[in-house]
C-alpha cells in the first residue's frame, strides 16, 4: 500500500474550523489504498499494516491536497496578446468588447478549431497544471455560443475525463456574451439558449452547472433569471460571474437564485455580501483577472469576516488572465486580497471544491476521499506562498497515483 512518510506539515483542509484552520498534522504520513485514503497521522503511529516498500519520503517538507481550479474558461483557440498592449495602452475592456474584440474574437478563433485541436491544447494545459498540483478543474464553454460549438466544447471536456487523469468538471456558459449573429435579437439569444441548448446540454449529460455573465456588456439580471429558470428545470445548477466591473446587484442575484457560486466580486456592495452569507454562497475570487485588469481588488477580508467562504480560483482565460498558475493566483490572493495563506489554501483546495459540488471526493486529506495529493518544497504553507517560484511541486498524486513529475 503507498504511503508517503516523513511530511513535515501535513494540511489536511478539513472543512470545519473556519477559513484559516488547515487541520494541520506535523510529522505525518498518510496511506492510501488504491484511489482512496485509508490513513492519516503523525508517522510515528502508521501502523504496521501501512508500512510498506512503496513509501515515499517526504523530506520533512509540505504536503497539501491536490489543488482545485473551479473557474477556468478551459476550452479556446488563439491567444490575445494585441489586446493585452492596446488595455496597457489605455483602452478599457468594455472598449475592446464594443469594438468587436475581446471574448468575441476568441469566439471566431474557438468555432474555427477542430474537436482535436481543441482537445490537444487542453490536454497540455491540464499537463501543466498537473505539474504545479492541480488535480480537479472546473472548465467553461462559452467561446462557442452557437449550438454546434457550444456541444463540441463541451464534449471536448468529456473526452478529457477519459484522456487524461485530472477530473474536469463541467459548466454551460451560454450567458457569456450575444454572438454578432444575435446583437439586434438579444431575447431570440436568450431563447435559443433556454430552449434548445440547455434542454440538448442536460440531455446528454454534458454539463453539471449553467452559469452566466452579468454586465452592462453581457446579460442583465431578468435575462440571467430566465436563464437559470431553464437550467434549474433541467437539473444544471446557477454560477454566476457577478459584480467585476460594475456593481450589477450580481451577488443578490446569486442569493436569490440559490446559486453555487458568485465569481469575481471586486465590486460587490456591503447587502451584497450579506446576501451571499445568508444564501451560503461561495464566492470565487479570481485574482489574476483582477491584476490584468488593473482593478481594486475582491474585498474577501469583508466577505470572511461576514461568514461568506472565499475560493481562490485562475479564471484562466485568453482574455483577462492568460494563465493556469493556481499557485501565483494564490500568491495574488495574499497580496492583493489581504487573505492569510492559510485561508488561501483552504480556498484552492476544499472551499473550491465546494464552489463545484466536489467537495465529498476532493479538496481535502480524509479517510475515505480521493487520494490526491500534492508534495510542496517549502516547510510549510506561509513558505510556499510567500517564496513565489516557477514551480514549487515535487510530486502531484491523482487518485493514488503519481500523474507529476
Ligand atoms: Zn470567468
Amino acid at each position: 500500500m503507498p504511503v508517503l512518510t516523513n511530511i513535515g506539515v501535513l494540511a489536511t483542509c478539513r472543512a470545519d474550523g473556519g477559513q484559516g484552520n488547515l487541520h494541520a498534522i506535523p510529522d505525518a504520513a498518510v496511506a492510501w489504498e488504491g484511489p482512496t485514503v485509508a490513513w492519516t497521522g503523525p508517522s510515528t503511529e502508521l501502523p504496521e499494516r501501512f508500512r510498506s516498500d512503496r513509501t515515499v519520503d517526504a523530506g520533512g517538507r509540505l504536503v497539501v491536497p491536490g489543488l482545485v481550479d473551479c473557474h477556468t474558461h478551459l476550452a479556446f483557440a488563439g491567444w490575445r496578446a494585441d489586446e493585452f498592449a492596446r488595455r496597457l495602452q489605455g483602452a478599457t475592456y468594455q472598449e475592446i468588447a464594443r469594438a468587436g474584440g475581446g471574448i468575441m474574437s476568441t469566439v471566431r478563433a474557438t468555432r474555427a478549431a477542430t474537436f482535436e485541436q481543441l482537445v490537444a491544447r487542453c490536454e497540455a494545459h491540464l499537463r501543466e497544471m498537473a505539474a504545479l498540483g492541480v488535480t480537479t478543474v472546473e472548465a467553461k464553454s462559452g467561446y462557442g455560443l452557437d449550438v454546434d460549438t457550444e456541444v463540441r466544447i463541451l464534449e471536448v471536456y468529456r473526452a478529457l475525463e477519459e484522456r487524461q487523469p485530472v477530473t474536469v468538471v463541467p459548466t454551460y456558459l451560454g450567458a457569456h456574451v450575444v454572438p454578432p449573429e444575435f446583437q439586434q435579437r438579444r431575447g431570440e439569444y436568450v431563447e435559443s439558449m433556454c430552449t434548445r441548448v440547455i434542454p440538448e446540454v442536460a440531455r446528454r449529460g454534458l454539463a453539471r452547472f449553467c452559469d452566466a455573465f452579468l454586465e452592462d456588456t453581457a446579460f442583465g439580471a431578468a435575462e440571467a433569471l430566465q436563464y437559470f429558470a431553464a437550467g434549474a428545470h433541467h437539473g444544471l445548477r446557477p454560477k454566476l460571474h457577478a459584480d467585476q466591473l460594475t456593481d450589477g446587484h450580481g451577488a443578490n442575484l446569486a442569493a436569490d437564485v440559490g446559486a453555487m457560486s458568485a465569481d469575481h466580486l471586486e465590486r460587490v456592495s456591503d447587502r451584497g455580501i450579506q446576501r451571499l452569507a445568508e444564501a451560503g454562497v461561495v464566492a470565487v475570487s479570481l485574482p489574476i483577472a483582477t491584476l490584468y485588469l488593473q482593478q481594486p481588488p475582491m474585498p474577501a477580508r469583508r466577505l470572511i469576516e461576514a461568514g461568506v467562504p472565499v475560493a481562490v480560483a485562475t479564471d484562466f482565460n485568453p482574455g483577462t488572465a492568460p494563465s493556469c498558475h493556481l499557485p501565483f493566483a494564490m500568491t495574488l490572493a495574499c497580496t492583493l486580497q489581504r487573505m492569510t495563506p492559510a485561508e488561501v489554501l483552504k480556498g484552492a483546495t476544499i472551499v473550491a471544491a465546494r464552489a463545484i459540488g466536489e467537495e465529498r471526493e476532493a479538496g481535502s486529506i480524509e479517510v475515505g476521499k480521493q487520494a490526491d495529493l500534492a508534495l510542496i518544497d517549502a516547510a510549510d504553507v506561509n513558505e510556499w506562498l510567500y517564496h513565489l517560484r516557477a514551480n514549487a511541486c515535487l510530486g502531484t498524486w491523482k487518485r493514488g497515483v503519481r500523474i507529476a513529475p
